[in-house]
């Protein structure tokens, strides 16, 4: 492959999911391949900005695909929203000799990297990191696989404690704009009711199949909530709601929380990340940029950064209609 581009840069951006190491590794080492430099970029656009990086090597990357997190830190960088941030940005990028730009993280990190790219035509490449799932243009993200399994696993602990004592569970899991880790989680595990901001169920109706579950002999029951739900105004009082309106159940409230961002990422997960950041560093050297890496069917694709960054990621209808049979 001959391209004008000798030197890449990688970053890890926003909030940090299972999998980005495992997509540094394979960009650094796809670097290495292709006998081109590689330089990671530490804390994000906060980082570039200052000149925080440090040049990589095949074996500089031994012994992180199985670690979550990010080697290379990540960060919110509110100097980099602003045109002299980005102008910082771009000289850094070019004192250093990097030619391109490898971005891991989400879709708020994909509109920087747009706007970096429509500014100084500079090549960038998008690697969806985020647990959430939630980015147009692909059916997963790293580190969401990860999260998943994570949640699941715990939901099924506290079944055991929810069946001992005949209790109710409220859980909430990550997704603030999107239910998918909710509804699959909810499915996953067995859930009596799923509660996900795309479609709002209502108190009543919740209060209904509730009742619906202890009459036909339920004991113990786990409603899965995401984080964005808007059927109460968060967990605890949508607890407290019907807590009051259905005294015969006891009820309490978990709050996963950050356990379903960290740990180490599934195979899935590390399978993905290899996949992307190969297809990553390969569509830089063939000249293409401001693309999206995704994955569709198996299959890898690129989504233009615009089009992944507006638009929506549908929620699973088909899974939708499965949980609610599952819940009946
Ligand atoms: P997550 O999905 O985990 O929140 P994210 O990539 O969406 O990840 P953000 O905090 O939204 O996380 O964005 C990461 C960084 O991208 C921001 O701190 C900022 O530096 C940059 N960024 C986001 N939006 C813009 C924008 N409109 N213009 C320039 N830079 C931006």
């Amino acid at each position: 492959m001959t391209s004008t581009i000798k030197k890449i840069g990688v970053m890890t951006s926003g909030g940090d999911s299972p999998g980005m190491n495992a997509a540094i590794r394979a960009v650094v080492r796809t670097c290495a391949f292709h006998k081109i430099k590689c330089i990671g970029i530490y804390r994000g656009y906060q980082g570039l900005i200052e000149g925080d990086m440090v040049e990589m090597s095949a074996r500089s990357v031994r012994n992180i695909i199985n670690r979550g997190g990010t080697i290379l830190k990540s960060a919110r960088s509110q100097e980099f929203r602003t045109k002299e941030g980005r102008k910082k940005a771009h000289d850094s990028l070019v004192k250093n000799g990097v030619d391109a730009l490898v971005v891991i993280g989400g879709d708020g990190s994909f509109t920087g990297g747009m706007i970096f790219n429509e500014e100084f035509g500079y090549p960038v490449i998008g690697i969806p990191g985020t647990i959430d799932n939630d980015i147009f243009g692909t059916k997963f993200t790293l580190g969401y696989d990860t999260a998943l399994n994570t949640a699941v696993e715990a939901i099924d602990r506290i079944r055991d404690t929810a069946s001992s004592h005949d209790r109710l569970f409220f859980i909430e899991v990550m997704g603030r704009d999107a239910g998918h880790i909710a509804l699959n989680v909810g499915v996953g595990a067995g859930a009596e009711e799923i509660l996900i901001p795309e479609e709002d169920l209502g108190l009543d109706r919740l209060l209904e199949s509730l009742e619906k579950s202890r009459v036909t002999g339920k004991t113990s029951s786990i409603v899965v909530v995401a984080e964005g739900d808007k059927t109460g105004e968060n967990v605890f009082q949508l607890a407290e709601y019907v807590e009051k309106n259905m005294p015969d159940y006891d009820i309490r409230v978990t709050v996963l929380g950050h356990v379903q961002r960290g740990g180490t990422p599934t195979c899935r997960d590390r399978v993905l990340a290899s996949r992307m950041g190969v297809k990553a560093v390969e569509t830089l050297l063939e000249g293409k940029s401001n693309f999206m890496v995704g994955i569709s069917n198996d299959e890898l694709n690129l989504t233009p950064l615009e089009r992944a960054v507006k638009g929506k990621s549908e929620i699973d209808k088909e899974l939708i209609r499965v949980s609610d049979i599952m819940t009946t």
